[in-house]
């Protein structure tokens, strides 16, 4: 069966228009055979009793966290249980087959401690894994800070739950790629075929000054001992004033087999012209994975010249958070397999 975008004619995705025709996009999106996956969705958690899980007081006032409340509605009582299943009901609701959810480790010094007060958040990984169990949509993306004196200890404890990558964010969680400290790490991570997605590019939800660690090029080390890396944004910058890296990406994704980007929060202004350069490059199309950056919301006015104000005011209309992310994203005409080849890449960790 193949799958097609309708929305309802209230704008909602309805269960049924979801697997037939709309006429405003008529896009074929997927055959039966290749999942969609969303690999890029992160998730806030408030317990700290029950599953290790921290925001900053600072975090908690923050647009990125009223931003995720308002997607789930959640603004007056927050508490963990209620964040996982609007989260996962959100999911269940959407066209998207697999989204992969990311924990979020803290600080630790270069002597393997761990260091409350420079951490703003964390997603622990027993919290991801809460999550996943309860849903089959759910894929455990876990976070361990290569410095942790259990480092790899906790690798093989989210190993053995499933975990299909290790998300990192250099420079809020204080790590250097290149510090020799991540070699057990990287050939841990090699020698059972787990990828590591590393941000790349100014870090803007979880602050700070280190955003020289988030470049491309601190991520060879990994690379030269065979670790499957994926950057996370592909080096590119949200703002106007930032530097953005997706050159230095683009020439070491053509030069390393083992070297991928994401196309997460990619439907905003800033990001258009790098998709345009995805796009017209065919030796990038099976280095690039789709995702949505869940809770980052979409602007499809970016898109709006290539898209037309039909389809715009089509796509504004989703209420859906994932769904709106990947329509916007499929509006645009990229390569359909950017939206299914992660599931390669899952069966081949899980081999
Ligand atoms: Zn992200």
């Amino acid at each position: 069966m193949i799958k097609y975008l309708k929305l309802g004619t209230d704008g909602f995705l309805t269960e049924s228009a979801k697997h037939k025709s709309l006429a405003s996009f008529g896009t074929k999106v997927s055959d039966s055979k290749e999942f969609i996956i969303d690999m890029h969705v992160h998730i806030a958690g408030v317990d700290q009793d029950k599953y290790g899980n921290f925001i900053s007081k600072k975090l908690k006032k923050s647009a990125v966290f009223r931003l995720f409340s308002k997607h789930l509605n959640i603004s007056n009582r927050v508490d963990d249980e209620l964040i996982i299943n609007k989260t996962l009901k959100l999911l269940e609701e959407s066209v998207i087959d697999k989204a992969l959810f990311l924990a979020i480790d803290g600080v630790y010094s270069k002597s393997g401690e761990f260091n409350q007060k420079k951490t703003q958040m964390v997603c622990s990984n027993d919290y991801i894994y809460e999550l996943t169990k309860r849903s089959k949509k759910a894929l455990f993306g876990a976070s361990v800070h290569p410095y942790r004196a259990d480092a790899l200890e906790e690798l093989e404890r989210c190993k053995s739950r499933g975990a299909v990558l290790i998300k990192w964010i250099p420079s809020s969680m204080e790590i250097d790629p290149l510090n020799d400290r991540c070699i057990p790490f990287y050939k841990y991570l090699a020698k059972h075929n787990i990828m590591l997605l590393s941000h790349t590019g100014v870090e803007h939800a979880l602050r700070n000054s280190l955003s020289y660690l988030n470049h491309p090029h601190r991520l060879t080390l990994a690379l030269e001992y065979g670790v499957k890396v994926i950057s996370a944004h592909s080096g590119t910058h949200m703002f106007l004033h930032e530097r953005s890296h997706y050159k230095a990406w683009k020439e070491m994704a053509l030069k390393y087999d083992n070297f991928y980007g994401d196309i997460s929060a990619f439907c905003m202004p800033t990001r258009v012209k790098y998709l345009r350069d995805i796009i017209k490059t065919p030796a990038l199309h099976s280095k690039v994975f789709y995702g949505s950056d869940f809770p980052v919301y979409p602007l499809p006015l970016s898109f709006i010249f290539k898209i037309g104000f039909k389809k715009y005011r089509a796509l504004k209309k989703i209420q859906n958070p994932f769904d709106k992310a990947y329509y916007s994203i499929l509006s645009y005409g990229i390569p359909k397999q950017i939206f299914s080849q992660f599931s390669q890449h899952i069966r081949s960790c899980h081999a």
